[in-house]
């Protein structure tokens, strides 16, 4: 067990960062970040903040001699980093499991591999790819996307004909990408599950999740489906969880298609956006049960301490005319602000969330959306 006054790593200091150090802090741990960015959020909170690249071998000596054990916030991190780290010290999530998420190639391939399903891909990893005969017509419309650095939709390309398929490539200067069908949704969720060193896991109750141009937008939860769903959906996390030999937190989000199949769509190596309704609608957060499962304290139980939740994204946009209208939110006792505290609010940057508490889900969903709309009332701003 890693006792309070001992030091945690981190790389990465945006808002999963600064809500991770939170919680070390609070349980007592000092945190040593690592950030390229001057203006990260978690700058103000880290015990020591060391602004350099996450590859930088001199930083990278500092954390491993003064932590006992590292995270990071983000599975992009390079691996060499978390190898490096991995030699020195207790690193959660371990280098291998980032590896296999950081690359969709890699992922899709694992997922495959351990009977899961996914939406029908290709991996096209040089040109000559693109002569595969698995590229059918069935795969079209189809989405290209960078099998590394995407994020929040980024990285991504729609097409419709495999003439545009090839110019997409092209696009991407031929780096290696997975192709994979646009399939019909009826709905997208995901878990959050915290696998301890002894094994033992728990979930979250399901959020499920609408996004908007790739972003999500909101999470409402407990998510509106089938028990068999559901079950399925926390089986298939924990049986991830158990094959990467995970300890911490880790996200896997899913497709639900139309005809009611349950499709991984992606792994998160980390605490995860959909899960920041746990801040304020659980009995224990994401950020927490990470500190517990690296430090090896014992998982804490999990319960809803609110029927329903609905966690809305605050991004850059809403920030256009000015700072956005918070009386109608800041008025009301069931609605959670939390603003990450980062300078420049830019179009689809998350900026902050905010976590509306109700008895029932469909007060909770129409709470979020008329707050939501109070932010760009004129007013007091
Ligand atoms: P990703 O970054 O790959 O998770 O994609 C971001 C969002 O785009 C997803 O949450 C979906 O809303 C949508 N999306 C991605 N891939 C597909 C797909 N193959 N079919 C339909 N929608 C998709």
């Amino acid at each position: 067990m890693i006792l309070p006054n001992s030091w945690l790593g981190l790389l990465g200091g945006g808002q999963l960062g600064k809500m991770f150090a939170i919680k070390a802090q609070q349980i007592g741990y000092k945190v040593m970040v690592i950030d390229p960015n001057e203006d990260s959020p978690a700058k103000g909170v880290a015990t020591e903040w060391i602004c350099a690249d996450y590859t930088d071998k001199a930083a990278l000596e500092i954390m491993s001699s003064k932590c006992v054990a590292v995270t990071t916030e983000f599975e992009n991190v390079p691996f060499e980093s978390l190898e490096f780290l991995g030699d020195r010290i207790f690193v959660s999530p371990n280098q291998q499991a980032v590896r296999i998420i950081q690359d969709r190639i890699l992922e899709k391939e694992f997922l495959v591999s351990n009977g899961l399903n996914t939406v029908p891909f290709v991996s096209l990893r040089k040109f000559d790819d693109l002569k595969s005969t698995l590229i059918t017509d069935s795969l079209f419309p189809g989405l290209l996307k960078l099998s590394r650095f995407g994020y929040d939709g980024k990285g991504q390309i729609r097409v419709t004909e495999y003439k545009e398929l090839k110019k997409a490539f092209e696009s991407f200067d031929g780096k290696a990408c997975v192709f994979e069908k646009e399939v019909k949704l009826r709905k997208e969720i995901s878990v959050v599950l915290v696998r301890g060193k002894n094994g033992k896991k728990i979930n979250y109750p399901l959020a499920e999740n609408k996004h908007q141009n790739g972003i999500l937008d909101t999470s409402i939860v407990p998510a509106k489906v089938e028990e068999s769903t559901h079950q399925e959906a926390i089986k298939i996390t924990e049986q991830i969880a158990e094959s990467l030999n995970y300890i911490g937190v880790i996200c896997v989000e899913f497709f639900v298609s139309n005809s009611g199949e349950l499709l991984v769509n992606e792994i998160a190596p980390r605490p995860h956006n959909s899960g920041h309704y746990t801040l304020d609608a659980c009995s224990v957060c994401q950020f927490e049960q990470q500190v517990r499962a690296m430090c090896n304290l014992p998982l804490a139980p999990v319960f809803l301490n609110s029927p329903a939740a609905v966690m809305v994204n605050l991004l850059g946009e809403i920030w256009n005319e000015g700072e956005p209208n918070w009386s109608v939110l800041l008025n009301s006792p069931s609605v959670n602000l939390h603003l990450y505290g980062k300078k420049e609010a830019r179009k689809g940057r998350k900026m902050g969330h905010f976590t509306v508490l109700a008895d029932q889900l469909d007060i909770a969903v129409a709470t979020a959306k008329s707050i939501r709309r109070s932010l760009s009332e004129s007013g007091v701003r």
